[in-house]
């Protein structure tokens, strides 16, 4: 398996994300706080913990609060467990037998959403002698993964007769939960509920039931149950921009660059490819040293840097390796000086949120879609 972080710890390139460790143990500290003590806190660290880098972000998390963690591939759990992580790990979505052995060796514990699959690690569990642990997904009306709430009693039958399942969870997922309509929400809590009573007539109990992602965390206290899974809000973020605040989350990542360049233009000169920015007067522009090719969102004219604290304009288009910033506003920055393209610098901020604006996308797009070209930078956590 290839290693997320293919350069050397440390790697000089001048730009970075940066990962503040200490915020990330506040953000997860005040989240515990924020819910009873008898639900569990599952941190969802899928895609390399939304890019972050799931190892790291893995361990500070636990040290401050998080009970379990899950990801979506067996290699990003593999990962995890080589790293010395002992706490449980789900495996979200849909499994293939290939993965079975690795799921057993590395105590890793699958969702299962289809009689399918039921049968075959049935088997498997059999075949190895052991009872696997597995948590139901129940599709409750996102319709991806999942056995469908309507048709129980055609798969719940089937699952009586899988033996060497131990089925010690049940989780649905919402489409929606981070709006202010929670219609569909409620909808899916409800048959997710019906599900639950009549898997008991089956004489299946679930030990650990769990629903809500960061949206229903906040929002949903009634879907609650044993356990929430949260991913974007540990790292600083929410999930919408109409969802209830907690009292104080910093974000996590930042991205930034130093100067590697400067040029002064004339009136009439122009920026970069297809001369998409013309100069009107004298302007200085700084050439920041990533782009596209390291996830920036691919705009022209449009966005901004901070630099000593003021916003620098972007100008012209975004290239695979520089964008092009306009510091005609600010005579004292020189090459060198650190720019920040996401997150704080003095009073200003560039948030997530305003990149996912830039990118026609969404903050959890943002998050996860820097390259693993640009180093990861980790601050604080006591290191
Ligand atoms: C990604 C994911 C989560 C976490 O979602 P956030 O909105 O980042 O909190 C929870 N559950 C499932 C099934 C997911 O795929």
């Amino acid at each position: 398996m290839s290693s997320p972080h293919p350069l050397p710890p440390g790697f000089p390139r001048p730009a970075w994300v940066e990962v503040d460790l200490d915020a990330l143990a506040r953000n997860v500290r005040q989240i515990r706080s924020d819910l009873p003590s008898h639900v569990q806190l599952l941190q969802v660290v899928k895609d390399n913990a939304y890019s972050l880098g799931a190892a790291k972000i893995a361990h500070i998390s636990l040290e401050n609060g998080v009970d379990e963690f899950a990801t979506f591939t067996v290699g990003e759990a593999v990962e995890l467990r080589n790293t010395g992580l002992i706490a449980p790990i789900l495996l979200l979505g849909e499994r293939i037998p290939e993965e079975f052995p690795w799921i057993k060796s590395h105590r890793l514990t699958p969702c299962v959403g289809s009689v399918e699959t039921a049968i075959a690690l049935d088997a498997y569990a059999r075949q190895q002698g052991l009872a696997m642990p597995v948590h139901l997904k129940i599709n409750s009306g996102m319709n991806r993964f999942g056995f469908c709430w309507r048709s129980l009693d055609d798969w719940a039958p089937q699952l009586t007769r899988c033996q060497h399942l131990q089925i010690s969870g049940a989780l649905t997922h919402f489409a929606q939960s981070d709006e202010l309509d929670k219609t569909f929400a409620r909808q899916q809590l409800a048959n997710f509920k019906q599900v639950l009573a009549q898997l008991h007539t089956w004489g299946i109990n679930p030990k650990t039931i769990h629903a809500c992602n960061s949206g229903g965390f906040l929002d949903l206290p009634e879907a609650h149950f044993d356990m929430v899974r949260v991913g974007i809000l540990v790292l600083g973020v929410y999930p919408s921009q109409v969802c209830r605040r907690l009292p104080k989350l910093d974000p996590v990542m930042s991205i930034k660059a130093r100067i590697t360049a400067i040029q002064n233009l004339q009136p009439g000169d122009t920026v970069g490819y297809g001369m998409r920015f013309r100069a009107e007067s004298t302007r200085r522009i700084a050439v920041l040293p990533l782009g596209y090719g390291d996830g920036f969102p691919r705009v022209r004219n449009e966005g901004r840097a901070l630099i000593h604290g003021l916003p620098a304009p972007l100008v012209g288009g975004v290239s695979m390796d520089a964008i092009t910033v306009d510091i005609t506003d600010i005579p004292h920055a020189q090459c060198g000086d650190e720019a920040v393209v996401l997150g704080r610098q003095g009073t200003q901020e560039v948030t997530v949120h305003e990149l996912a604006a830039l990118k026609r996308s969404v903050s959890y797009d943002i998050l996860a879609g820097w390259r693993n070209r640009l180093p990861r930078i980790y601050r604080g956590g006591s290191q």
